[in-house]
């Protein structure tokens, strides 16, 4: 394991912030039952009051559910929120740099853009996995952050552990790996891995397994030092009360979650075999996400006319590595059913 002194990574105006103290933060004692300390309606709606800043129930039941201490937990209004935070919490604008393999998710790099932070981009390797030696060669002084994704998108395959495990090993700054997809594997990713690699950091979301994309819930688990510098940084209330108790209703039932992933696999293997079998698709990737990435020989015209028989899917074919590529998101069984009967039409 290496030892890192997080506190070393922190962005200057960061280590000397004192931070928002909400009305929430500033009484913590029970038995009060009349609150004039916050500027609220006081008519009870069901939505009167501000959430709590801390998300103290959600984090507890999810920790249950991830076997990892509270204070190990950030929440965030999507993944996209704690991504932006450790931009701001670990990088120097103007002067730090952080590293990426392409492709993979665009957000990484314009957060980087936004932050005024600069982009070290390698290529994976054409079977899209990571290229240990570039990655090697880009990481200069100034690398504060590796991004890597796994199960990657938009090429839908995990990255290989053991090289994960190699940069945890080499690497000075964070390593912040992207688990969007990991309910769609077996097994439970790399949040074991927090309890002997200190600079791991693993971003996970309600939006896809959960089917919650809409209440806008990321997480982000790592070292209680990262978690307790995001927290510093970010907007006092950043998780509605909405999404709270929606996400806790969702979370109290997992074997929910668990039938609708068990159907997106089935009928992710049951399409990836029809798609292989048509004459237009030159390669169906093979994934262990909720989508297909597929090569054709005309992306464009196909996305048309795709389009045209009301199915979007999404154009990747100028995307390196992803040339001709189309990603197919798994649907329902009858949206499947209807996306390989226009492909079939397609190909007569
Ligand atoms: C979909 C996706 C997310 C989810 O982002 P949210 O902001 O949590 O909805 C994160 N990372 C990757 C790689 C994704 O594909």
């Amino acid at each position: 394991m290496k030892s890192i002194d997080i506190h070393q990574l922190v962005r200057e105006n960061v280590k000397r912030l004192k931070p928002y103290s909400s009305a929430r933060d500033e009484f913590q004692g029970l038995g009060a039952s009349v609150f004039l300390d916050a500027n609220e309606n006081p008519v009870a709606t069901a939505y009167n009051r501000y959430p709590d800043p801390h998300q103290r129930e959600l984090k507890k039941i999810l920790a249950e559910i991830k076997g990892i201490p509270t204070d190990q937990i950030f929440l965030g209004n999507g993944s996209d929120e704690p991504i932006d935070l450790l931009f701001r919490a670990f990088c120097e604008p103007g002067k730090s740099n952080v590293v990426i393999p392409q492709p993979t998710y665009g957000m990484y790099a314009v957060s980087a853009n936004i932050n005024a932070v600069a982009i070290k981009s390698v290529l994976l390797t054409p079977g899209f996995d990571l290229d240990i030696r570039a990655i090697r060669q880009a990481v200069d002084s100034q690398t504060r952050m590796i991004f890597l994704c796994s199960p990657n998108n938009p090429t839908g395959n995990r990255l290989d552990g053991k090289k994960i495990e190699t940069l945890l090993n080499e690497f000075a700054g964070l390593v912040v790996v992207d688990e969007a997809y990991i309910d769609f594997v077996e097994g439970p990713g790399l949040v074991p891995a927090l309890s002997h690699h200190q600079n791991l950091v693993v971003l996970q979301t309600l939006s896809k397994a959960w089917g919650l994309a809409s209440i806008r819930l990321g997480m982000c688990f790592a070292q209680a030092e990262v978690i307790a510098i995001l927290n510093k940084i970010k907007p006092p209330y950043n998780i509605s009360h909405l999404t709270q108790q929606t996400a806790l209703s969702y979370l109290s039932d997992p074997q929910k979650k668990d039938r609708w992933v068990a159907m997106i696999r089935q009928e992710r293997q049951r399409v990836a075999r029809a798609l292989s079998t048509l004459p237009l698709i030159q390669t169906v990737f093979p994934s262990e996400a909720n989508f297909l990435l597929v090569r054709v020989d005309k992306p464009k015209a196909i996305y048309d006319q795709l389009v045209a028989a009301g199915i979007v899917v999404r154009d990747r074919s100028t995307v390196p590595l992803c040339e001709g590529c189309l990603r197919i998101t798994i649907g329902t069984p009858a949206e499947n059913d209807k996306v390989l009967a226009t492909l079939q039409q397609l190909s007569e």
